[in-house]
């Protein structure tokens, strides 16, 4: 069993955009998008949207190409890839939604990398239209977390993650969550002292725990800050690595690129071709 859990927010973690944002201004949606979030909420206008685009005459082939050119940097690629093959357990919490994140992660090969993705419930119909429903259904219950948008608290997600784990005696699990909005601080929160929290710099989350008399104090978990792919996947894998190895399930010279790995683990066998004494660790 994995000893890591590493959750991955998707909008500006995943991929370096928001996938609403790109679809509804990729399909010429813009001006109707911002009336539209005067006087609704941020999910309940995004769904609304893919409604008026339909009505339009925009197809989901359409709104399919748009997401395929989201951008998703090299390096995330390569974390996720690396994270993977070394036996993390991966999942996502976002607040997009099924359709969007699944078509993203397919174009890149990436879907099978991941063992869950919590997010907003979407399908496409007969006529090609994009429904998406929030994740808890607050019209007939509301989710009581103050801190989060009724459609999704991810705080809950972590707790039920966690509680999980904890059911299958697997106290020693380590949680990492990558996160960089508003909707990210809750989870945050309910992270414990033997996890750790990678919140973007500069983004809404980072902005959220640094501002204020309690800076960070309310966050129990480690924090490490990134701010583009590149980094991230330094310190995701050293993170990864610390764990692997207090685990003493894999030796930190597997932490390669996916690319790499391959190559570097015919290598291994030859003794005449030891790997250097230091990690290979990115620093
Ligand atoms: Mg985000
Ligand atoms: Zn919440």
């Amino acid at each position: 069993m994995a000893a890591t859990i590493v959750v991955f927010d998707f909008d500006y973690t995943i991929i370096d955009c928001d996938s609403d944002n790109l679809v509804v201004d990729d399909l010429g949606g813009t001006a109707l998008f911002n009336e539209l979030l005067k006087s609704m909420s941020w999910n309940s206008a995004a769904a609304k949207m893919m409604r008026e685009l339909h009505l339009q005459g925009r197809s989901i082939d359409e709104i399919t190409q748009s997401l395929r050119r989201a951008p998703l940097p090299r390096s995330m690629i390569a974390a996720i890839k690396t994270a993977y093959a070394l036996g993390c357990e991966l999942k996502i919490v976002s607040d997009a939604n099924m359709f969007f994140i699944e078509t993203i992660l397919k174009h890149h090969e990436l879907i099978d990398c991941f063992s869950e993705i919590i997010t907003n419930p979407s399908y496409v119909d007969e006529e090609g239209k994009l429904t998406i429903s929030p994740y808890h259904d607050f019209a007939t219950r509301t989710h009581g977390c103050g801190l989060c948008p009724p459609n999704l608290c991810k705080g809950m997600i972590i707790e039920r993650i966690r509680s999980s784990a904890l059911a299958a005696e697997e106290k020693k699990r380590r949680l990492i969550y990558v996160g960089d909005g508003k909707g990210d601080y809750c989870p945050s929160l309910k992270l414990s002292e033997r996890d750790c929290l990678m919140p973007r710099k500069h983004f809404p989350l980072w902005e959220l725990i640094y501002s204020g008399s309690t800076k960070a104090l309310v966050i129990k978990a480690e924090i490490h800050e990134w701010t583009d792919a590149e980094e991230l996947e330094r310190v995701l894998l050293r993170l990864i690595g610390e764990s692997v190895s207090s685990d003493g399930r894999c030796d930190a010279s597997r932490l390669l690129p996916a690319d790499c790995k391959p190559r570097r683990n015919n290598m291994l066998p030859s003794s005449h071709d030891a790997p250097s004494e230091a990690p290979a660790v990115p620093s």
